[in-house]
């Protein structure tokens, strides 16, 4: 399998690092690595870095002056589609809908909303339900009447081109397993508009690395999760040249950490967010590495990975904390010596 066939902008800080997570391997009764991915870079880094090497890179080769995307108010597709964009020297507009309906000054402004703004991305809100696919289309249409040439990216970067990004991962972590005679047992990680595990999942299969990979859902019921996570797999293998490499069974989500729904916080996945700051030092988000990351606790709880050893991608958004203080606990920590 060749990527270097298709254009990339090597912009990502690679390869992440693959670390030990002792504290929490010990808390857990289960050992447990962890491929920072939050470390990736571009404003901070995130998985969406990856996707954008590629998507940037058709962006560039098309000639586009400007490139729209959308995502949630505090996406953090968006604020990494921005920091490209600035380095660049695109215009950048991103589309965000508003799926919580909360009011709070800081889901609203602060976190990846001052980060698109800080990268000179201009942004404009719609209401939760609106069909964003055909506003994206109609914006884009009435930029281009304006002649500008625009390069449209799909919500999270999930298409063949994205997924290429998360492809690369899958070879990057299994070069590091294999220097390392590191056999990983299962890969984890937050799953949500698909593209991550579209990926992961077409470049072990592709190599054959039989190292299964589940996705843990931020969104979507398990059989709708799991079929877009499919059709996009197999479009990437088609993209690579290998179609039919991924099967059904190949692709697995559990959704049973979604709670009320897409960037609501869980109980579980405050839980995780404390337990990997205070274990680990490591900074997760209330959207979807919290979400993943109460799967993976959960799961190891209920003794899921008996005698595994698991990665845990980190998939980053920490940015949104920002956005999130509100779902915190400030009070306790204020203390009088
Ligand atoms: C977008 C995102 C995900 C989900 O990745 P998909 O490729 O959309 O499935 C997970 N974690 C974070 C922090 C994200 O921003």
């Amino acid at each position: 399998m060749h990527l270097a066939r298709f254009p990339r902008l090597h912009l990502a800080h690679l390869p992440t690092p693959l670390e030990p997570m002792k504290r929490l391997s010990k808390e857990l009764g289960v050992e447990i690595w962890i491929k920072r991915d939050d470390c990736t870079g571009m404003s901070t880094g995130g998985n969406k870095t990856r996707k954008l090497e590629f998507l940037m890179a058709e962006a560039e080769a098309q000639g586009a002056d400007m490139v729209m995307t959308q995502g949630a108010t505090q996406t953090n597709h968006g604020r990494q589609t921005a920091a490209f964009a600035a380095k660049l020297g695109m215009d950048c507009h991103i589309l965000l809908e508003d799926r919580t309906g909360y009011n709070n000054p800081n889901y609203n402004n602060n976190g990846n909303v001052l980060l698109d703004h800080l990268h000179g991305a201009t942004t404009e809100k719609f209401a939760g339900g609106t069909d964003m696919v055909a506003e994206m289309e109609r914006a884009a249409e009435k930029k281009r009447a304006e002649g500008r040439n625009v390069y449209v990216i799909p919500g999270g970067g999930s298409n063949p081109t994205g997924a290429l990004g998360y492809v690369n991962c899958a070879f990057e972590l299994l070069n590091q397993a294999n220097e390392r005679s590191l056999k990983i047992d299962r890969v984890v990680h937050a799953t949500g508009s698909s593209g991550t595990q579209a990926g992961l999942v077409t470049g072990m299969c592709a190599m054959n690395a039989q190292v299964p990979v589940l996705g843990i859902g931020t969104r979507a019921p398990q059989e709708k999760q799991e079929q877009m996570v499919y059709d996009l797999a197999c479009k990437t293998a088609e993209k690579l040249g290998c179609a039919g490499v991924v099967k059904r069974e190949d692709v697995m989500a559990n959704t049973d950490y979604v709670g009320e729904g897409y960037g609501l916080p869980t109980e579980k996945g405050i839980e995780a967010i404390q337990m990997f700051a205070e274990l680990e030092g490591i900074l997760l988000d209330p959207v979807y590495s919290a979400k993943g990351a109460s799967g993976l606790i959960d799961l190891a709880r209920k003794g899921e990975f008996k005698d595994e050893r698991i990665v845990f991608l980190h998939t980053g958004g920490a940015v949104g904390l920002f956005g999130y203080d509100f779902a915190f606990d400030h009070e306790s920590r204020w203390v009088s010596a």
